[in-house]
């Protein structure tokens, strides 16, 4: 509670002018009477969190059809760019599609680091075969 300054009327947190005599109150909390605060009301920071998940099955469904070579990279793809209505399983698709992509990356360079390899051992022995 918080004391109109004006006439002194004890005065609910609910209203920002006093009920008696309309003065406006002061927005300081309280100092004697530590009441639970009131939770802020700034915006869901996590939205995403708000989606319902998918369930066990359909998320084993969709994670079956991502794993079929080419026609589940080509539904990840579509799914993640909005494709699908239920928002979890765009998430999904999203996750699975980043993770596609690592996995490529990742193989590539590791063929191309292996490459580079077996070129350089391969001249080396050419060289020194000579
Ligand atoms: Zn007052």
């Amino acid at each position: 509670m918080r004391y109109c300054k004006n006439c002194g009327l004890l005065a609910p947190y609910d209203t920002d002018r006093c009920p008696q005599c309309g003065a406006p109150l002061p927005c300081e909390p309280p100092r004697q009477s530590p009441a639970p605060q009131p939770a802020p009301c700034y915006k869901t920071p996590h939205p995403e969190e708000n989606i319902p998940a998918l369930s066990e099955w359909a998320t084993l469904g969709t994670l079956l059809l991502f794993a079929i070579p080419v026609f589940g990279f080509i539904l990840s793809l579509a799914w993640s760019f909005g494709f699908s209505k239920h928002p979890a399983r765009k998430r999904l698709a999203q996750a699975w599609l980043i993770r596609t992509l690592v996995v490529t990356v990742v193989a590539a360079l590791v063929w191309i680091f292996l490459a580079v390899v077996a070129a350089a051992s391969f001249s080396t022995t050419y060289y020194y075969a000579y």
